[in-house]
């Protein structure tokens, strides 16, 4: 069945992006070409959180458009979702320079648009792509011990959210044992959901 469009969802979204175009004080965008927002369905039932655009996203203004984009839309097919059905953003919005890990600072200046996106989309599941995505939401734990796993925790500015944690699709291309263990967490994103669903 085609889902219905919740408009309304979607104008908040786009004003919140608007908002924090113009007023994010992260220094990343003095070196960027653009702010890389995020995309998908603005009612998403799973949000995917990456760290941070890279060259080819610093060029389009949309995430994950490069190798571990195209890898990431695979696994998607795996479990018959296209990225229309999910959205997809980073922890920081704006390219670090040479690709390099973005500082506290730079994830703290994006952290309140990160939040009002969450808020916004209100998804189900949020599935964090690799270690810096989890750490931002899960500090104290390993990501070669959290992978495939959910947890439930609660925050002042985001209320009590469910994640899924996996390696990131980046780091699998380079190496086929990841690779493996992240396509074989990634088939268990549909029953993650279900559960929580069903112990709603
Ligand atoms: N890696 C990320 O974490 N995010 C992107 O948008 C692209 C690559």
């Amino acid at each position: 069945m085609e889902k219905k469009k919740n408009t309304a969802k979607e104008k908040k979204l786009e004003a919140i992006n608007a908002y924090w175009d113009k007023n994010c004080i992260c220094n990343l965008r003095i070196g960027a070409t653009q702010a890389v927002p995020g995309n998908g369905d603005a009612d998403a039932q799973i949000l995917f959180i990456g760290e941070a655009p890279g060259k080819k996203e610093d060029e389009q203004g949309v995430p994950f458009v490069g190798a571990s984009g195209k890898f990431l839309s695979e696994m998607l097919a795996t479990i018959n979702l296209k990225r229309e059905d999910i959205f997809i953003t980073n922890v920081v919005k704006y390219r670090p320079p040479e690709n390099r890990d973005p500082s506290p600072k730079e994830k703290e200046a994006c952290r309140q648009w990160l939040v009002d996106q969450v808020n916004s989309i209100d998804p189900v599941l949020i599935v964090t792509l690799g270690r810096h995505a989890m750490e931002n939401f899960i500090p104290d734990k390993k990501i070669s011990e959290v992978h495939g796993k959910m947890f439930c925790v609660t925050f002042s500015d985001l209320g009590t959210r469910t994640f899924y944690c996996l390696y990131h699709p980046a780091a699998a291309l380079y190496n086929g044992g990841l690779r493996e263990v992240l396509k074989k967490d990634f088939k268990k994103i549909p029953q993650s959901l279900k559960k929580i669903q069903k112990e709603k």
